[in-house]
C-alpha cells in the first residue's frame, strides 16, 4: 500500500489516471516516455488530492536524468575516432635538394627559395607555426619546426634581420635584442626602462579623478549650506533641530575633505 503511484497524462480532455504503479513501474514509464515531464503525479506520500508535475518530483526527475544519460551512452560511437597522422617532410638526405630555404606545411613542399624570398614569405604570414622549415646550407639536412614569425625571422642571416637603434648608444642592434652588444645596456622589459613608463601612466588617471573629486566636494559643501535645519512646531514657530544641524555639519566636513583630496590629486605631479 505504501508504494502506490499514480499519474495523469496532460492530454486534452478529461485527464485519465494511470495507476496504482510501483516506483519501478513509474521509472519504466518515464524511460518508455509514456510519463512526461508535464504530467501530473500523485506520490504515495501525497495527502488527499495532491498532484504535482512530474518534473517537480525529485525522484522522477532523477529517473528522467538517468534515462537521458543511458540514451547518450548508447549513442556514443563504439570505436574511437582515429586522428589522421600529419605526414612528415621528405628526407633531405635521400632526395636531391639544392641549397636554400624549404617549407613543408604538412601537404606541400615549397623551395628552394632565397633568403630575401623566405623573409617575404614570413612577412606575408604564409609560413605558420605548424610548418617544417629547412635551410639546407645551415642545418645540414635537418628539418626544423617553425615556431612562428619571431623565431623564423631570427633564423635569417644578420643582414636581413629586423633592426633598431640602441636608445643608449645609438648603434644598430637586432630588433628583439634584450641587451645591447655595443654598450652592454639592457633594453626592453628591464626595470630601468619600465619604471618611468609606469609613473607617467599614473599621472594620466590621477588628474581626472582629482578634478571629479573637487567637483563632488563643491557640490556636497553647497548642499550642506542649502540644507534646512529648522522644523516648525505645532504652534507655527520654527525652531532649530539639533539632529539636522549635526547632519549639516557632517556634510560640510565631508564636502571639504573630498574637495581637499581632489585638489591634492589634481595638482600633484
Ligand atoms: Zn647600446
Amino acid at each position: 500500500m505504501n508504494d502506490q503511484w499514480y499519474y495523469q497524462p496532460q492530454t486534452i480532455g478529461t485527464p485519465e489516471t494511470i495507476g496504482p504503479l510501483t516506483f519501478n513501474q513509474m521509472v519504466d514509464h518515464v524511460l518508455r516516455r509514456k510519463l512526461k515531464k508535464k504530467d501530473l503525479v500523485h506520490s504515495p506520500t501525497a495527502t488527499g488530492n495532491q498532484w504535482i508535475y512530474a518534473n517537480q518530483t525529485p525522484i522522477i526527475e532523477a529517473a528522467v536524468k538517468k534515462a537521458k544519460e543511458a540514451r547518450k551512452e548508447s549513442q556514443k560511437p563504439t570505436t574511437p575516432q582515429v586522428k589522421p597522422e600529419r605526414p612528415s617532410p621528405p628526407d633531405p638526405k635521400t632526395r636531391s635538394f639544392e641549397d636554400g630555404w624549404y617549407v613543408f606545411d604538412g601537404e606541400n613542399q615549397h623551395g628552394p627559395v632565397s633568403d630575401s624570398d623566405f623573409k617575404i614569405q614570413i612577412e606575408k604570414g604564409w609560413i605558420h607555426s605548424r610548418c617544417h622549415v629547412l635551410h639546407l646550407r645551415q642545418t645540414g639536412g635537418q628539418w626544423q619546426r617553425s615556431f612562428g614569425r619571431k623565431t623564423l625571422l631570427a633564423m635569417l642571416p644578420y643582414e636581413l634581420q629586423e633592426k633598431k637603434t640602441c636608445p643608449y648608444c645609438a648603434e644598430l642592434i637586432l630588433k628583439h635584442s634584450i641587451k645591447c652588444k655595443h654598450c652592454g645596456e639592457f633594453l626592453a622589459k628591464s626595470s630601468r626602462v619600465g619604471s618611468p613608463v609606469q609613473s607617467s601612466s599614473g599621472d594620466f588617471s590621477r588628474k581626472p579623478i582629482g578634478a571629479i573629486g573637487v567637483m563632488i566636494g563643491i557640490l556636497v559643501t553647497l548642499s550642506a549650506f542649502g540644507m534646512k535645519t529648522t522644523v516648525s512646531t505645532g504652534s507655527g514657530n520654527a525652531v532649530h533641530n539639533i539632529g539636522l544641524q549635526q547632519q549639516q555639519m557632517m556634510l560640510l566636513v565631508i564636502g571639504v575633505a573630498i574637495g581637499v583630496i581632489g585638489i591634492y590629486l589634481f595638482t600633484k605631479d
